[in-house]
Protein backbone atom coordinates (compact mmCIF):
# COMPACT_ATOMS: atom_id res chain seq x y z
CA UNK A 1 0.00 0.00 0.00
CA UNK A 2 1.23 3.41 -0.91
CA UNK A 3 1.76 5.90 1.67
CA UNK A 4 -1.17 7.93 0.28
CA UNK A 5 -3.59 4.74 0.54
CA UNK A 6 -2.49 4.24 3.63
CA UNK A 7 -3.45 7.44 5.10
CA UNK A 8 -6.82 7.46 3.54
CA UNK A 9 -7.23 3.99 5.00
CA UNK A 10 -6.46 5.79 8.83
CA UNK A 11 -8.79 8.38 7.26
CA UNK A 12 -11.69 6.04 6.65
CA UNK A 13 -11.09 5.03 10.33
CA UNK A 14 -12.22 7.88 11.98
CA UNK A 15 -14.64 8.72 9.86
CA UNK A 16 -16.61 6.41 11.67
CA UNK A 17 -15.61 8.05 15.06
CA UNK A 18 -17.69 11.49 13.90
CA UNK A 19 -20.26 9.73 12.70
CA UNK A 20 -20.00 11.21 9.61
CA UNK A 21 -20.29 9.31 5.63
CA UNK A 22 -17.89 11.83 3.95
CA UNK A 23 -15.16 14.05 4.40
CA UNK A 24 -14.62 17.35 2.67
CA UNK A 25 -11.20 18.46 3.14
CA UNK A 26 -10.70 21.80 1.84
CA UNK A 27 -7.27 23.01 3.85
CA UNK A 28 -4.63 22.92 1.40
CA UNK A 29 -1.90 21.26 3.78
CA UNK A 30 -3.94 18.54 4.46
CA UNK A 31 -5.49 17.79 1.11
CA UNK A 32 -1.43 17.87 0.23
CA UNK A 33 -0.87 15.13 3.02
CA UNK A 34 -4.29 12.45 1.68
CA UNK A 35 -3.14 13.28 -1.83
CA UNK A 36 0.25 14.63 -3.05
CA UNK A 37 -1.44 17.43 -4.68
CA UNK A 38 1.43 20.07 -4.16
CA UNK A 39 -0.97 22.71 -5.80
CA UNK A 40 -2.68 26.11 -4.99
CA UNK A 41 -6.18 25.24 -5.64
CA UNK A 42 -7.41 22.02 -4.53
CA UNK A 43 -9.78 19.33 -2.36
CA UNK A 44 -11.02 15.81 -1.92
CA UNK A 45 -13.46 13.75 -0.51
CA UNK A 46 -13.11 10.72 1.27
CA UNK A 47 -15.76 8.57 2.29
CA UNK A 48 -16.01 4.66 3.12
CA UNK A 49 -15.75 3.72 -0.50
CA UNK A 50 -15.25 6.43 -2.50
CA UNK A 51 -12.04 9.35 -3.09
CA UNK A 52 -12.38 12.03 -5.19
CA UNK A 53 -10.00 14.71 -5.95
CA UNK A 54 -10.78 17.90 -6.89
CA UNK A 55 -8.83 21.09 -8.68
CA UNK A 56 -9.44 23.29 -11.89
CA UNK A 57 -7.95 23.23 -15.40
CA UNK A 58 -4.55 25.08 -14.58
CA UNK A 59 -3.68 21.94 -12.31
CA UNK A 60 -4.83 19.07 -13.80
CA UNK A 61 -2.19 17.90 -15.52
CA UNK A 62 0.24 18.33 -12.01
CA UNK A 63 -2.55 16.38 -10.37
CA UNK A 64 -1.92 13.63 -12.75
CA UNK A 65 0.83 13.55 -12.20
CA UNK A 66 0.96 14.22 -8.34
CA UNK A 67 -2.17 12.43 -6.53
CA UNK A 68 -3.11 8.90 -6.93
CA UNK A 69 -5.59 6.51 -6.10
CA UNK A 70 -8.00 9.65 -6.11
CA UNK A 71 -10.72 10.23 -8.58
CA UNK A 72 -9.66 13.17 -10.38
CA UNK A 73 -12.48 16.16 -11.02
CA UNK A 74 -11.84 18.61 -12.96
CA UNK A 75 -13.75 21.62 -11.56
CA UNK A 76 -14.36 25.34 -11.48
CA UNK A 77 -11.84 27.69 -10.03
CA UNK A 78 -14.41 28.10 -7.36
CA UNK A 79 -14.24 24.12 -6.13
CA UNK A 80 -17.13 24.28 -4.08
CA UNK A 81 -19.89 24.91 -7.18
CA UNK A 82 -18.85 21.08 -8.25
CA UNK A 83 -17.73 19.79 -5.00
CA UNK A 84 -21.24 20.44 -3.50
CA UNK A 85 -22.61 17.92 -6.56
CA UNK A 86 -20.81 15.13 -5.32
CA UNK A 87 -22.16 15.48 -1.23
CA UNK A 88 -25.10 13.29 0.10
CA UNK A 89 -25.75 12.48 3.69
CA UNK A 90 -23.51 13.29 7.01
CA UNK A 91 -20.78 15.75 5.54
CA UNK A 92 -17.92 16.18 7.40
CA UNK A 93 -16.16 19.77 7.24
CA UNK A 94 -12.67 21.41 8.54
CA UNK A 95 -14.32 23.55 10.95
CA UNK A 96 -10.87 24.76 12.25
CA UNK A 97 -9.94 26.35 8.94
CA UNK A 98 -13.05 27.13 7.17
CA UNK A 99 -13.90 30.97 7.32
CA UNK A 100 -17.34 31.90 8.44
CA UNK A 101 -17.65 33.65 4.89
CA UNK A 102 -16.73 29.85 3.29
CA UNK A 103 -18.64 27.95 5.32
CA UNK A 104 -21.84 30.04 4.83
CA UNK A 105 -21.37 29.94 1.18
CA UNK A 106 -21.07 25.94 1.71
CA UNK A 107 -24.22 25.93 3.59
CA UNK A 108 -25.97 27.70 0.88
CA UNK A 109 -24.47 26.02 -1.81
CA UNK A 110 -25.42 22.28 0.17
CA UNK A 111 -28.69 23.54 0.91
CA UNK A 112 -29.46 23.90 -3.13
CA UNK A 113 -28.01 20.42 -3.61
CA UNK A 114 -30.10 17.72 -4.98
CA UNK A 115 -29.18 15.21 -2.52
CA UNK A 116 -30.10 16.09 1.16
CA UNK A 117 -26.99 17.14 2.64
CA UNK A 118 -26.23 17.78 6.58
CA UNK A 119 -23.08 19.81 7.33
CA UNK A 120 -21.31 18.50 10.56
CA UNK A 121 -18.29 19.92 11.77
CA UNK A 122 -15.64 17.48 12.06
CA UNK A 123 -12.80 19.31 13.23
CA UNK A 124 -9.23 18.45 13.09
CA UNK A 125 -9.60 14.70 11.99
CA UNK A 126 -6.89 15.44 9.10
CA UNK A 127 -4.52 17.20 11.41
CA UNK A 128 -4.78 13.92 14.21
CA UNK A 129 -3.27 11.47 11.47
CA UNK A 130 -0.56 13.60 10.09
CA UNK A 131 0.41 13.81 14.69
CA UNK A 132 2.18 10.09 13.30
CA UNK A 133 4.64 10.35 10.72
CA UNK A 134 5.06 7.32 8.68
CA UNK A 135 8.68 6.43 7.62
CA UNK A 136 8.86 8.57 4.37
CA UNK A 137 7.80 11.69 6.32
CA UNK A 138 10.50 11.40 8.95
CA UNK A 139 13.26 10.54 5.67
CA UNK A 140 12.26 13.95 4.65
CA UNK A 141 11.92 15.68 8.03
CA UNK A 142 15.90 14.56 8.39
CA UNK A 143 16.87 15.88 6.01
CA UNK A 144 15.15 19.19 6.46
CA UNK A 145 17.06 19.15 9.51
CA UNK A 146 20.04 18.41 8.51
CA UNK A 147 19.48 21.54 5.91
CA UNK A 148 19.27 23.42 8.70
CA UNK A 149 21.98 22.58 10.72
CA UNK A 150 24.55 23.30 7.41
CA UNK A 151 22.70 26.91 7.53
CA UNK A 152 24.48 27.34 11.24
CA UNK A 153 27.54 25.86 9.66
CA UNK A 154 27.17 28.50 6.97
CA UNK A 155 26.86 30.84 10.17
CA UNK A 156 29.50 29.96 12.51
CA UNK A 157 31.63 30.63 9.12
CA UNK A 158 30.32 34.30 8.72
CA UNK A 159 29.75 35.02 12.24
CA UNK A 160 27.81 37.33 14.19
CA UNK A 161 29.83 40.73 15.68
CA UNK A 162 28.95 44.23 13.56
CA UNK A 163 26.66 42.88 11.32
CA UNK A 164 22.93 44.22 11.92
CA UNK A 165 20.59 41.37 12.88
CA UNK A 166 18.87 41.90 9.79
CA UNK A 167 21.79 41.19 7.75
CA UNK A 168 22.36 38.05 9.29
CA UNK A 169 18.65 36.81 8.79
CA UNK A 170 18.30 38.18 5.26
CA UNK A 171 21.84 36.16 4.58
CA UNK A 172 20.41 32.82 6.21
CA UNK A 173 17.60 32.94 4.02
CA UNK A 174 19.46 33.65 0.73
CA UNK A 175 21.87 30.94 1.58
CA UNK A 176 18.83 28.28 1.68
CA UNK A 177 17.03 29.26 -1.32
CA UNK A 178 20.88 28.55 -2.44
CA UNK A 179 20.92 24.96 -1.76
CA UNK A 180 17.28 24.50 -2.72
CA UNK A 181 15.26 25.11 0.54
CA UNK A 182 13.24 27.79 1.69
CA UNK A 183 12.60 29.46 5.48
CA UNK A 184 9.69 27.30 7.19
CA UNK A 185 9.55 30.56 8.78
CA UNK A 186 11.53 34.18 8.72
CA UNK A 187 14.44 33.33 11.05
CA UNK A 188 14.69 34.73 14.15
CA UNK A 189 18.09 36.54 15.01
CA UNK A 190 17.86 38.70 18.16
CA UNK A 191 20.76 39.77 20.22
CA UNK A 192 21.46 41.33 24.19
CA UNK A 193 17.86 42.19 25.15
CA UNK A 194 16.17 42.09 21.56
CA UNK A 195 16.69 37.91 22.79
CA UNK A 196 14.48 38.38 25.66
CA UNK A 197 11.56 38.27 23.42
CA UNK A 198 10.44 34.97 22.48
CA UNK A 199 9.37 36.14 18.74
CA UNK A 200 11.70 39.21 18.28
CA UNK A 201 11.71 40.67 14.66
CA UNK A 202 15.75 41.31 13.75
CA UNK A 203 16.96 44.52 14.31
CA UNK A 204 18.71 46.62 11.66
CA UNK A 205 21.73 47.90 14.20
CA UNK A 206 25.01 45.84 14.67
CA UNK A 207 25.27 43.13 16.64
CA UNK A 208 27.53 44.14 19.84
CA UNK A 209 30.38 42.29 21.29
CA UNK A 210 29.73 40.27 24.73
CA UNK A 211 26.47 39.01 24.23
CA UNK A 212 24.41 36.10 23.83
CA UNK A 213 22.68 36.11 20.27
CA UNK A 214 19.39 33.75 19.78
CA UNK A 215 19.51 32.02 16.05
CA UNK A 216 15.86 30.33 15.55
CA UNK A 217 15.29 29.03 11.66
CA UNK A 218 13.93 25.84 9.72
CA UNK A 219 14.01 24.77 6.66
CA UNK A 220 11.32 23.40 4.49
CA UNK A 221 11.75 20.49 2.30
CA UNK A 222 9.11 18.71 -0.19
CA UNK A 223 6.52 20.22 1.97
CA UNK A 224 7.72 19.39 5.64
CA UNK A 225 9.45 22.13 7.73
CA UNK A 226 12.31 21.60 10.41
CA UNK A 227 13.26 23.65 13.55
CA UNK A 228 16.29 24.67 15.38
CA UNK A 229 17.51 27.23 18.03
CA UNK A 230 20.74 27.60 18.84
CA UNK A 231 22.74 30.41 21.64
CA UNK A 232 25.75 32.02 20.55
CA UNK A 233 27.93 34.02 22.57
CA UNK A 234 29.76 36.98 20.90
CA UNK A 235 32.69 37.37 23.21
CA UNK A 236 33.26 37.68 26.77
CA UNK A 237 30.13 36.68 28.99
CA UNK A 238 28.80 38.21 32.00
CA UNK A 239 28.66 35.42 34.78
CA UNK A 240 25.02 35.92 34.50
CA UNK A 241 24.76 35.01 31.34
CA UNK A 242 26.75 31.82 31.83
CA UNK A 243 24.49 30.76 34.22
CA UNK A 244 21.05 31.41 32.41
CA UNK A 245 22.88 29.61 29.16
CA UNK A 246 23.94 26.25 31.66
CA UNK A 247 20.44 26.26 33.40
CA UNK A 248 18.72 26.30 29.93
CA UNK A 249 20.97 23.83 28.47
CA UNK A 250 20.73 21.69 31.36
CA UNK A 251 17.00 21.78 31.28
CA UNK A 252 16.96 20.68 27.64
CA UNK A 253 18.89 17.67 28.06
CA UNK A 254 16.72 16.68 30.82
CA UNK A 255 13.19 17.28 29.49
CA UNK A 256 15.15 15.39 25.93
CA UNK A 257 15.25 12.87 28.03
CA UNK A 258 11.57 11.94 29.07
CA UNK A 259 10.43 11.92 25.74
CA UNK A 260 9.44 8.12 24.81
CA UNK A 261 5.79 7.32 23.78
CA UNK A 262 4.11 7.13 27.15
CA UNK A 263 5.25 10.36 28.43
CA UNK A 264 2.34 13.75 28.18
CA UNK A 265 3.36 17.10 27.14
CA UNK A 266 2.36 17.78 30.25
CA UNK A 267 5.18 15.64 31.99
CA UNK A 268 7.99 16.67 29.53
CA UNK A 269 6.82 20.42 29.83
CA UNK A 270 7.34 20.16 33.81
CA UNK A 271 10.55 18.41 33.68
CA UNK A 272 11.92 21.70 32.39
CA UNK A 273 9.66 24.19 34.24
CA UNK A 274 10.68 22.15 36.76
CA UNK A 275 14.19 22.75 36.85
CA UNK A 276 14.24 25.92 35.57
CA UNK A 277 11.97 26.63 38.40
CA UNK A 278 14.22 25.60 40.66
CA UNK A 279 16.34 27.84 39.63
CA UNK A 280 14.42 31.15 40.57
CA UNK A 281 13.82 31.59 37.18
CA UNK A 282 10.61 30.14 36.28
CA UNK A 283 8.44 33.19 35.58
CA UNK A 284 11.30 33.71 32.63
CA UNK A 285 10.41 30.64 31.05
CA UNK A 286 6.47 31.89 29.71
CA UNK A 287 6.24 29.58 26.61
CA UNK A 288 5.50 25.77 26.20
CA UNK A 289 8.52 23.44 25.84
CA UNK A 290 7.84 22.31 22.70
CA UNK A 291 5.19 21.59 19.80
CA UNK A 292 4.91 19.43 16.85
CA UNK A 293 6.30 20.61 13.48
CA UNK A 294 5.69 18.34 10.10
CA UNK A 295 3.82 19.94 7.03
CA UNK A 296 3.11 22.80 9.71
CA UNK A 297 6.14 24.18 11.76
CA UNK A 298 3.46 24.59 14.37
CA UNK A 299 1.54 21.44 14.89
CA UNK A 300 0.40 18.85 17.18
CA UNK A 301 1.40 17.84 19.69
CA UNK A 302 2.28 20.28 21.99
CA UNK A 303 4.45 19.86 25.09
CA UNK A 304 2.81 21.98 27.12
CA UNK A 305 0.88 21.40 30.78
CA UNK A 306 -2.73 21.53 28.59
CA UNK A 307 -1.51 18.49 26.70
CA UNK A 308 -2.29 15.32 28.89
CA UNK A 309 -2.12 12.82 25.84
CA UNK A 310 0.72 10.48 25.59
CA UNK A 311 3.35 11.09 22.97
CA UNK A 312 3.55 8.22 20.32
CA UNK A 313 6.03 6.70 17.97
CA UNK A 314 6.25 8.81 14.92
CA UNK A 315 5.57 12.28 16.52
CA UNK A 316 7.68 15.04 16.10
CA UNK A 317 8.19 17.65 18.32
CA UNK A 318 10.21 19.90 19.53
CA UNK A 319 12.04 20.40 23.11
CA UNK A 320 12.95 24.40 23.71
CA UNK A 321 13.06 25.71 26.68
CA UNK A 322 13.98 29.28 27.10
CA UNK A 323 14.50 31.86 29.72
CA UNK A 324 14.18 35.60 28.69
CA UNK A 325 15.88 38.18 31.27
CA UNK A 326 13.46 41.33 30.15
CA UNK A 327 15.66 44.36 29.09
CA UNK A 328 18.93 42.24 29.31
CA UNK A 329 19.47 38.83 27.12
CA UNK A 330 17.22 35.71 26.48
CA UNK A 331 18.71 31.99 26.07
CA UNK A 332 16.74 29.00 24.00
CA UNK A 333 18.11 25.72 23.05
CA UNK A 334 15.62 23.74 20.43
CA UNK A 335 15.86 20.40 19.26
CA UNK A 336 14.02 18.87 16.65
CA UNK A 337 13.12 15.35 18.02
CA UNK A 338 10.96 12.35 16.61
CA UNK A 339 9.48 9.84 19.12
CA UNK A 340 10.50 6.59 18.42
CA UNK A 341 10.13 3.06 20.04
CA UNK A 342 12.17 3.11 22.67
CA UNK A 343 12.60 7.25 23.19
CA UNK A 344 13.60 9.45 20.93
CA UNK A 345 15.96 10.45 17.84
CA UNK A 346 17.25 13.92 17.89
CA UNK A 347 17.05 14.81 14.17
CA UNK A 348 18.98 18.36 14.81
CA UNK A 349 22.83 17.52 15.27
CA UNK A 350 24.57 21.01 14.89
CA UNK A 351 26.23 21.66 18.51
CA UNK A 352 24.18 22.41 21.65
CA UNK A 353 27.67 23.59 23.75
CA UNK A 354 28.10 27.45 23.68
CA UNK A 355 30.13 28.55 20.68
CA UNK A 356 31.33 31.68 20.48
CA UNK A 357 31.22 33.68 17.24
CA UNK A 358 33.19 37.01 16.41
ZN1 LIG B 1 12.19 27.48 16.44
ZN1 LIG C 1 9.84 25.86 17.69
Amino acid sequence: MSAFAARAERLRGRLDSRQVDLLLVSKLVNVRYLTGFSGTNGACLVSADERVFFTDFRYIERAESEVGGFELAPAARDLLVDVVKRLSGRVGFEDGHLSVRAHRRLEELASDAEADVELVAAGSLVEGLREVKDESELATMRAAAELADGIYEHLRETGLRGRTELEVATDLERVMRERGTEPAFPPIVAAAANGALPHATPADEPIPADTLVVVDLGCMLDGYCSDCTRTFATGELSERAHEVYDLVATAQRTALDVVRPGTTGKEADSVARELIDAAGEGERFGHALGHGVGMEVHEGPVLAQRNENELVAGNVVTVEPGVYVPGELGVRIEDLVAVVEDGYEVLSHFPKGLITLD
